[in-house]
């Protein structure tokens, strides 16, 4: 039997418990706080910006906007994190990508105080990260351990320890932001850990890989990338992959919406139906881990409130 793992409740969960925490320090007189800072009006980044500022409002912190023109100069943005890394109001940066042209990321980054850096975005906190220190896991890859975790304990009655030693855990995907965090947090649970890639599929050894995991992960921004052939029977899969894809019928003809235009949908990098029944438990998309990802921005923004405050 299939376990399609119910991130949308693990979100909720997530939630009531931030919000208890929060109440917790408010009772204090500390009121979280999260800056979020937007170069421009990328449409992308708009809406991840809007989730954020909801998710505040939800939980009872504080939010901050800072959104500076798309001309803004290197050194505006600068200063402007310099005087967000001053407030002691503010927990928790998260700029904003991609940055206008002009704008270096990496010189945004580096001028991030590492205690406000909620999402683990500074090559000093990546650093402590790869040597198991600690430091703000960042949301995506802290999401996938946060679903991995609540799936031991709640349905295998696992302690996470044991499930994790020593299991095959096979990512595709090697990006910074992603990938490659996802596979230090596997190695810091002692997991024999496997990254695939794009140069992974091109020699043709995908395959090979993917269907040795225990516990695949796939985060590629490919849809369909990963079928049953990919997968082991019995596997555990974590689908990352966020990808807008156009509808087609039976017939493989466009479906269109009562505009005319053809209609899309947005599915993971793994084939859902062909594969769930391959598997012993699953991710679905939409639902899936994204649903857990601000959580744990949030539960980051808190780690960052609470040793800010001496509490931690
Ligand atoms: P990226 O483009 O930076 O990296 C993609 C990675 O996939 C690369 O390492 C590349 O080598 C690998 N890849 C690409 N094609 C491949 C192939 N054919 N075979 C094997 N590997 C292949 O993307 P990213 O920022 O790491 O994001 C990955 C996916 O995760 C995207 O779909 C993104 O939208 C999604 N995402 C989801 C969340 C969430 O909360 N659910 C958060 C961040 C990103």
């Amino acid at each position: 039997m299939t376990t399609v793992i119910d991130c949308v409740a693990i979100g909720e969960d997530l939630m009531k418990e931030l919000v208890k925490e929060t109440e917790e320090l408010k009772a204090k007189g500390i009121t979280p706080g999260i800056a979020t800072l937007l170069v421009g009006d990328d449409f992308g980044s708009k809406m991840y910006r809007g989730q954020v500022e909801k998710f505040c409002l939800e939980a009872g912190f504080n939010y901050f906007n800072e959104n500076p023109p798309a001309d803004a100069t290197e050194d505006d943005v600068v200063e402007i994190v310099k005087k967000l890394n001053a407030n002691p109001e503010v927990s928790g940066i998260l700029p904003l990508r991609p940055f206008p042209e002009q704008i270096s990321d990496t010189v945004v980054i580096n001028s991030i105080d590492v205690n406000k850096d909620i999402d683990c975005f500074h090559p000093f906190n990546m650093g402590k990260l790869a040597m198991n220190e600690v430091t703000f896991p960042p949301a995506t890859p802290a999401a996938v351990y946060e679903i991995l975790e609540r799936y031991a304990r709640d349905v295998e009655k696992l302690d996470p320890k044991d499930f994790f030693e020593g299991a095959e855990i096979v990512v595709v995907g090697h990006s910074n932001i992603v990938g490659k965090p996802v596979a230090f947090l596997a190695l810091n649970r002692n997991a024999n850990t496997t990254v695939s890639h794009v140069f992974t599929s091109m020699k043709g050894n995908l395959e090979k890989h993917t269907t040795g995991a225990d516990i695949l992960i796939v985060a590629a921004g490919k849809a369909d990338l990963i079928g049953p052939d990919q997968v082991k029977e019995g596997a555990i899969v974590i689908d990352v992959g966020i990808n807008r894809v156009k509808v087609v019928d039976e017939n493989g003809q466009p479906v269109l919406n009562d505009k005319g235009k053809q209609k899309t949908k947005t599915v993971g990098d793994v084939s859902f139906d062909a594969v769930k029944d391959k598997t012993k438990a699953i991710t679905p998309v939409p639902g899936g881990v994204g649903s857990v990802t601000n959580r744990m921005l949030m539960k980051n923004a808190l780690k960052a409130c609470k040793m800010a405050n001496g509490l931690l």
